[in-house]
C-alpha cells in the first residue's frame, strides 16, 4: 500500500505529536493501510489574511487558519484561539484532537478548529470587533450550522462569538445562532456552556477519585490556567469540597497549602485582568506549579507543559487534562513507567466544553431552549457513557487510558469513512 504524499505544511512538534498518537492508537487496533492516512491527515485547510483599521489609523494585517480535519461524521466543530504563537500546524493538532473527542462522546460532529496569530489583549475592543468580523467575512463560504460550528477556545469569548454570529446572520439575511456556540444566553446561548468545560473536568475529577477510593473533601488540586477552563473547574470543585492551593495564569502562579480564595482571585480578575499581585499566597512559577505536591493537578492552558523533564517530577496521583495536548509522548511514557499517576486523558477530560456546545446547537436548531438542570442531567449522562466506555476498552485490551480513549475515537471516525467509501 502506498504511503501518503503528504507536504510539510502543518509540520511542526505539536503536529507531529498528533500523528504519533494517532499512529500508536492505529497500530494498537490494527487500522487497515488504506484507511489510515485518510482517517490521519485533514481534509481542508484554510488560511486569511485579515487587514484591521487601528484606532490610530494605521492598518495591521493579521493572518488567521481554520482547519477542518473530518467532514464525513457531520458538520466540523471546534474553537477559535487567539494568541501570539498560533502556527497552522497547531490549529490542526487541535482540529485532529477534536476528530477523535467527538467520535468519543459520541457526537454527530467531524473536528475543526481555528486560529488567529494577535496577542488579543493588545487590540482594544472595537479593533477586537473588526478582527473578529473580518476572520467570520473570510470563512463565510466554508463555516455553517451545516458545516462547520466554531466556538471559543484560548482568547476568546462570548462577545467574539456574538460578533461573529452577527456578521454571518447579516451575509444570510437572517438571524442564524446556529453557526458558533458558546454565544450569549441573549442570542442563544446553552444555559450551562460558559461553565461546561471546566465543571465537567471537575466532574470526571470527583468520579476518578472514587475509582481510586480518595474522598474529594479536601483533596488538594493546582491548576495551570485560570481562564475559562481553569477558573470554572476550580469553582466547581472548591464546592466540591476540595482545596485548590495553586492557580495561575501567563503572569505566573501562587501556592497556598492552606487553599486559595477562588472567588476573591476571579473578583481580582475581573477587576485587573491578570492575577499578578492577587496575593492570597506565594507566588511561584508555572513550572513549580506543575510539581506542586497535590492529588489533582490540572493543566489548564496550553499544549505540551508536561515533558519529558518535568514528568518525573510530578508529585500528583490524579492528572486532569483540562488543556488540549499538554502532555508529550515523551512524557507519556515516562507517567507509564511510573505507574503511580492516573491521566484523565484531554479527549475525555475537557469534552464537557464540545458536548454543551451541541445541546447548544441543538437547541439553535429547534428554537427550543432547555433549563439549566436539563443541560447538566444529560452532560453527566454522556460524560459518564464515556468514562464507562473508554474504561471498559482500557481494561478489555489492557491500554493505557489514552490509547483508550484515543483507539475508540479514532475507529469509529474510520469506520464512518470506510461504509462512505471513496468518491472517484
Ligand atoms: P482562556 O483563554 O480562557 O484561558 C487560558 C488561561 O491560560 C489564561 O489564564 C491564560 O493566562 C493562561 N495561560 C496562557 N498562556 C500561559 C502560559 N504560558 N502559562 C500558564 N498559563 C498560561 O482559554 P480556555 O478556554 O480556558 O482554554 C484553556 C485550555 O482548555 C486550552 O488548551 C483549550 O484548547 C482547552 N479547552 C477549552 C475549551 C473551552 O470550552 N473553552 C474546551 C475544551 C478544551
Amino acid at each position: 500500500m502506498s504511503k501518503a504524499v503528504v507536504s510539510t505544511l502543518y509540520d511542526s512538534d505539536v503536529f507531529r505529536m498528533a500523528c504519533r498518537q494517532f499512529d500508536q492508537a492505529a497500530d494498537a487496533i490494527n487500522l487497515p493501510e488504506e484507511i489510515r492516512d485518510r482517517t490521519k491527515y485533514p481534509r481542508r485547510c484554510i488560511a486569511v489574511s485579515l487587514p484591521v483599521k487601528r484606532d490610530n489609523g494605521a492598518v495591521t494585517v493579521f493572518e488567521g487558519y481554520r482547519v477542518q480535519h473530518n467532514l464525513s461524521t457531520g458538520p466540523s466543530k471546534g474553537g477559535i484561539r487567539y494568541h501570539e504563537n498560533v502556527t497552522l500546524g497547531e490549529v490542526a493538532a487541535l482540529a485532529m484532537w477534536m476528530s477523535w473527542k467527538c467520535s468519543l462522546v459520541g457526537l454527530p460532529y467531524g473536528g475543526a478548529k481555528g486560529g488567529i496569530i494577535v496577542n488579543p489583549r493588545e487590540l482594544s475592543p472595537g479593533e477586537l470587533e473588526h478582527l473578529s468580523r473580518r476572520y467570520m467575512q473570510e470563512l463565510i463560504g466554508f463555516v455553517g450550522p451545516q458545516q462547520d460550528i466554531p466556538a471559543p477556545d484560548v482568547g476568546t469569548n462570548e462577545q467574539i462569538m456574538a460578533w461573529m454570529m452577527d456578521t454571518y446572520s447579516n451575509h444570510v439575511g437572517h438571524i442564524c445562532p446556529g453557526v458558533v456556540t458558546g454565544k450569549p444566553i441573549a442570542l442563544g446561548g446553552s444555559q450551562g456552556r460558559r461553565e461546561a468545560t471546566g465543571a465537567g473536568v471537575a466532574y470526571l475529577v470527583d468520579k476518578y477519585l472514587v475509582d481510586m477510593k480518595i474522598p474529594i473533601n479536601g483533596v488538594s488540586v493546582a491548576i495551570q490556567g485560570f481562564g475559562n477552563v481553569g477558573s470554572e473547574a476550580a469553582l466547581a470543585l472548591s464546592s466540591m469540597g476540595a482545596k485548590i492551593v495553586a492557580i495561575s495564569d501567563y503572569t505566573g502562579a501562587i501556592y497556598n497549602a492552606a487553599g486559595i480564595d477562588i472567588k476573591k482571585a476571579l473578583t481580582y480578575l475581573q477587576s485587573e485582568r491578570i492575577l499578578k499581585d492577587f496575593g492570597g499566597g506565594e507566588a511561584i512559577s508555572n513550572e513549580q506549579l506543575l510539581e506542586t505536591e497535590c492529588t489533582v493537578l490540572i493543566p489548564a492552558a496550553l499544549e505540551r507543559v508536561i515533558t519529558k523533564e518535568n514528568a518525573p517530577k510530578l508529585k500528583c496521583r490524579l492528572l486532569a487534562e483540562g488543556a488540549n495536548g499538554p502532555t508529550t509522548n515523551e512524557a507519556d511514557r515516562v507517567l507509564e513507567r511510573r505507574g503511580d499517576i492516573e491521566v484523565i486523558p484531554d479527549v475525555l477530560c475537557n469534552s464537557g466544553g464540545v458536548i454543551v456546545s451541541y445541546f447548544e446547537w441543538l437547541q439553535n436548531l429547534q428554537s427550543f431552549y432547555w433549563t439549566r438542570d436539563e443541560v447538566i442531567e444529560k452532560l453527566h449522562g454522556i460524560l459518564d457513557r464515556a468514562k464507562e466506555s473508554v474504561e471498559y476498552q482500557k481494561r478489555k485490551f489492557k491500554f493505557g487510558r489514552r490509547l483508550a480513549a484515543l483507539t475508540l475515537g479514532i475507529a469509529r471516525v474510520a469506520e464512518a469513512k470506510q461504509r462512505r467509501g471513496l468518491f472517484p
